[in-house]
């Protein structure tokens, strides 16, 4: 046999019994079957054999395994980034003719995906108050299929009460199960990106799918994409995993080990960047200029209680309003002038961060709602150095 074909079906095969702490980085489209009788037993969807590249490796089985451990689910499936995992969730529940309801402050892409995408499909969405499950319970109509949940909010971190909130959606199936025991039921999503299965056990509060942005912490390095959606329900699970395998959603190997290499240390800097962040946030809190900090952990912060019964720790997140003098643009600059905390949107990395949002112009219930909030993430670097940025760019304030 000549060279080539020789270096393609070569015979040797290393030993089986390599261990390390790094599971290894198995790349696939095409996977060899032994033979035909093989090729057509086998089954990806148990996890008990490997069929294609899209249907999983042995590195993407290990991530789902580890990622479904973190937040006390059994089944888990990836998406090459958040906003996907958000997508994946809408469409394995969704159909035409049936309504999804969304908190109003939401992770604003996934209410533009309902807003456009989901729309041209036929599928309706409204937004509740969070803070109010009555006002869920009011909204909740016979077409209502999927209920997402974020615990904090994006952006105003409030911090809902998730067990009446699911209460709520029991409530309502029950309700359906007894005029009709074949209704199909409403799923309870939540979208666990900012507890990232340390600060509370989501399953433990009720809901039936908990997403990830695998993106923020469990990565944890500001340097790749992805998502996930562990359930504990195995029939959930296979709605999820039918329709990821139909739309074709896979995840590279190389950014896999990524966030296998990230989790290792998840719990280590979550906590640690809890503390940094509560103390930054506190100071911020004493100075003059600063009219409102919104932190769960901050008595008066909203549904600082629910945060206090539910959870035991908090992400690298505050947000900081300014007292009503201060203009928009005067905060404009205040970033502008911040130089430790660079502009940018994906936080949990190593590199602290923040954003002016214009709330007026993200949500529809009844306000305040300022129009100039700076949302903080807190990264790995040393709190003191980090507080005398922002004593820097406050003198300018004034
Ligand atoms: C970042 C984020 C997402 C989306 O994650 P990507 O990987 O950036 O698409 C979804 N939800 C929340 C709460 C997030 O913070």
């Amino acid at each position: 046999m000549a060279t080539s074909t020789r270096l393609l079906h070569h015979a040797y095969r290393p030993p089986a019994e390599f261990e390390a702490p790094a599971p290894g980085v198995h790349k696939a489209s095409t996977v060899f079957f032994p033979n035909v009788a093989a090729m057509r037993a086998r089954d990806w969807k148990d996890k008990s054999a490997y069929t294609y590249g899209l249907h999983g490796t042995p590195t993407t089985f290990t991530l789902e395994a580890r990622i479904a451990t973190l937040e006390g689910g059994t089944h888990c499936v990836l998406a090459p980034s958040g906003l996907s995992a958000l997508a994946l969730v809408d469409m394995a529940f969704l159909r035409a003719g049936d309504e999804v309801l969304l908190p109003d402050n939401a992770y604003g892409p996934g209410l533009s995906l309902a807003e456009v995408e989901l729309a041209r499909w036929g599928i309706a969405h409204r937004r509740y108050d969070p803070m109010r499950p009555q006002h869920l319970a009011e909204l909740i109509g016979p077409a209502t299929r999927l209920v997402w949940l974020e615990a904090a909010g994006s952006v105003t971190l409030e911090f809902p009460d998730i067990p009446a909130l699911v209460a709520v959606v029991q409530a309502a199936n029950a309700a359906r199960a007894q005029c009709d025991p074949g209704a199909r039921t409403i799923v309870s999503a939540l979208d666990n990106t900012w507890g990232a299965g340390v600060a509370f056990a989501p399953f433990a509060l009720g809901v039936d799918v908990s997403l990830q942005a695998l993106t923020k912490y469990p990565s944890g390095g500001g340097d790749v994409l992805m998502g996930s959606v562990v359930t504990r329900d195995a029939g959930l699970h296979r709605q999820l995993l039918l329709t990821h395998m139909r739309l074709g959603l896979g995840v590279g190997a190389n950014d896999a080990e990524l966030v296998l290499r990230g989790l290792s240390s998840i719990a280590l800097r979550y906590h640690a960047q809890d503390r940094a962040t509560r103390a930054l946030a506190g100071w911020m809190r004493q100075q003059a200029v600063v009219a409102q900090v919104f932190h769960p952990a901050l008595p008066g912060s909203p549904g600082h209680a629910h945060w206090l019964r539910d959870a035991s720790a908090a992400a690298c997140l505050f947000s900081v309003v300014f007292q009503p003098h201060i203009t928009p643009a005067q905060v404009d600059a205040f970033c502008d002038r911040l130089r430790l905390f660079r502009l940018g949107y994906s936080w949990a990395g190593p590199v602290s961060l923040c954003v002016p949002y214009d709330l007026s112009a993200m949500r529809t219930l009844p306000g305040p709602h300022p129009a100039a909030l700076v949302r903080f993430a807190v990264g790995l670097e040393d709190v003191a150095d980090l507080q005398a940025d922002l004593a820097q760019a406050l003198a300018g304030l004034s």
